[in-house]
């Protein structure tokens, strides 16, 4: 299971998964002409930039240290960007090296629209349809109320009565409202697009469809995702840009722990782990969910059941409880799944825990590609 050398905790990423995604998503481009970009926030590692480049046709950053990370390591394919405010200081650096900048709010595209443009960037708005088409989760929803993201219909509308040239500067609209969403979703919201912003929208060259669109997973209906495409190239002459960050890396990544204590209490057992949740794969307590785990049930599904949880002091560091045929023992090796996304992009050393190093697998062949240790701790506090 472990490799000579291998120390846990330590992430694997499977190259075979990832392609086998883009090789998905390269289907969509070349099917419908659409643009796909991967969403450096869900994963950075930028090992696979090269590969990752092969398919899609670039990257979208968040901001200035995304952008730069796309512009070293993919270079020669299409850099994206969007901030809920940039700063001043990054500005000039950004347009520089980013081909589209897509602004948060009237005032900052009125801020730095012109000097974008005249740097060669294309120009975009975020807009808020205001139509949520998911439950549960509010922190992932940019259209619930009081969301900060995007500019609604008549912020929309103000902003052009103060300034009417607002829209020569404007290439195109930008929308992100979807997390972890079938196509469905995504039509329910074009719907509503059009209805508020297809007006504005025939004078633009492109609509960026945001990212949360898990087309990689089994089921996902991309039938449905394609004709969402064709229907804005035909019906209004626009490129479509998609931004997944989710489903390019979906289920490539895999995450190896051991076992460093069981600890029989009167109400069950635990099995303390050298991971942590709220360090290593701290969406478990955000988003929340539960993350898949080799060979194992539901509690009380298999003969033996544990709580797994995290060597921090955090009360609630706990990945969920778990069930499994034989006994735990200290020194068992556990892999979780699907830990290449919005994994490694969050980790930190809270309690001082160690960063997981990250392994790259390629067929049989596995082998190191960072390390971490003391230094990368002490340099961070
Ligand atoms: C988070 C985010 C994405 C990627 O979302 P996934 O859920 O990982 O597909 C794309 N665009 C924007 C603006 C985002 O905030």
């Amino acid at each position: 299971m472990l490799k000579d050398g291998m120390k846990t905790p330590c992430y694997v990423i499977d190259s075979s998964a990832l392609r086998r995604n883009l090789s998905v998503l390269a289907g969509v481009m070349q099917r419908t002409g659409a643009h796909i970009l991967l969403a450096q926030k869900a994963f950075s590692c930028y090992a696979f930039y090269p590969m990752i480049g092969e398919y899609l046709s670039g990257a979208t950053a968040s901001g200035l240290f995304e952008a730069r990370l796309c512009h070293e390591e993919m270079p020669g394919r299409e850099n994206h960007v969007f901030n809920p405010a940039f700063r001043p200081e990054d500005i000039d650096e950004i347009v520089g090296i980013c081909d589209h900048i897509v602004f948060n709010s009237v005032r900052q595209l009125m801020l730095y629209g012109r000097k974008a443009k005249d740097a060669g960037c294309a120009v975009g708005l975020r807009i808020n349809p205001e139509k949520s088409t998911q439950e549960g989760h509010e922190i992932y929803d940019p259209c619930a109320p009081g969301s900060r993201m995007g500019v609604t219909l008549s912020e929309f509308e103000k902003g052009l009565d103060a300034f009417p040239e607002m829209l020569e500067l404007l290439d195109g609209l930008h929308f992100h409202t979807l997390c972890e969403q079938d196509s469905d979703a995504l039509e329910v919201t074009l719907d509503v697009v059009v209805e508020k912003f297809g007006a504005y929208l025939r004078g633009m060259k492109w609509i960026n469809f945001g990212g949360g669109h898990h087309i990689t997973r089994d089921g996902y209906d991309i039938a449905r995702l394609e004709r969402c495409i064709m229907r804005m190239r035909d019906d209004f002459g626009l490129e479509v840009y998609l931004e997944p960050g989710e489903a390019i890396a979906l289920n490539a990544g895999y995450l190896h722990t051991t076992v460093l204590e069981i600890q029989e209490r009167d109400w069950g057992n635990i099995a303390i782990l050298d991971t942590s949740a709220a360090c290593h794969m701290p969406d478990v307590l955000e988003m929340p969910y539960r993350p898949p785990l080799a060979g194992s049930g539901e509690a009380g599904e298999k003969a033996h059941t544990y709580r797994l949880g995290g060597p921090t002091c955090l009360a609630g560091d706990v990945i969920g409880d778990y069930s499994f045929d034989e006994p735990l023992k200290e020194g068992d090796v556990l892999t979780f799944g699907d830990m290449a996304i919005y994994s490694m992009v969050k980790n930190n050393t809270f309690n001082g825990m160690p960063l997981p190093s990250i392994w790259i697998q390629d067929g049989e062949d596995i082998a190191l590609w960072k390390e971490f240790s003391y230094a990368d701790f002490k340099s961070r506090v």
